[in-house]
């Protein structure tokens, strides 16, 4: 009589090692991915921010400069007011320190807007930051949840492996070719049970004379319609 219950056990250790396998080279490392882009993200809106602020406080520098060089201007187009001989030189000289007053004032009218400005973005910034920490810490709970999950994963991976060698040694070698040569072309399900006579993976039902055959228990019987190898699950047929 053939015994497939060392058999049956590996289907499931296999199955178990599959699903393992899946977690620890797709889900968990996409996993892991998130976690890091969601970082990024908020750190990225953090440095963002810095870089407008930096912005804003290089064109303040940049117009001081400027306001200085005009008052630079102003300041010598007055004195020269003294000297000027002509009413038109004088005119003209006038003019010019009108122009440079225009300018400056609409310079400092840029200067508020910008401070205004950077006041909106400092609190943007605070904020910004308030948020970072918080997805930061989140996500390193969940990093290490996830991390622990690996490590568990690796553990439990390693002791299956572990008892399907031992399991495979129980199993006939040609029965073991057998399973492997069915499971990698059914999607790793090889054995199929028996239920109220009919195949449980594939539905079809099973022959009468074939359903004897397989009580009887002499040898290995495939279901005629997806080649797995038949089985009657004694715990839940009685
Ligand atoms: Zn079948």
């Amino acid at each position: 009589m053939e015994d497939l219950k060392p058999l049956i056990e590996l289907q499931d250790n296999d199955i178990e090692i599959r699903k393992i396998e899946k977690r620890l080279n797709e889900e968990i490392p996409l996993l892991l991915k998130e976690i890091q882009e969601g970082e990024e993200r908020a750190e990225l809106m953090v440095k963002q921010v810095e870089e407008k602020i930096e912005k804003n406080l290089k064109e303040r520098r940049d117009i001081d400069l400027e306001i200085k060089s005009i008052l630079e201007t102003m300041g010598k187009h007055r004195a020269q007011l003294n000297t000027v001989k002509t009413n038109e030189a004088y005119k003209a000289l006038i003019e010019e320190i009108e122009d440079d007053e225009e300018k400056k004032s609409s310079m400092e009218d840029r200067i508020i807007e910008l401070m205004i400005e950077e006041e909106e973005l400092q609190k943007e910034k605070k904020s910004n930051k308030e948020e970072f920490s918080k997805i930061r810490e989140e996500f390193s709970k969940k990093k290490k949840l996830v991390l622990k999950e690996q490590k568990g994963l690796e553990t439990r991976k390693r002791k299956l492996l572990e008892e399907r060698e031992k399991l495979k040694e129980k199993i006939k070698p040609e029965l073991l070719r057998l399973y492997v040569q069915i499971a990698n072309k059914r999607n790793g399900i090889a054995l199929s049970p028996v239920h109220d006579g009919f195949c449980s993976v594939c539905q079809i039902r099973i022959r009468p004379q074939v359903l004897e055959e397989l009580k009887k228990g002499e040898k290995i019987i495939r279901c005629e319609n997806c080649s797995r190898i038949l089985y009657i699950n004694e715990e839940k047929e009685t």
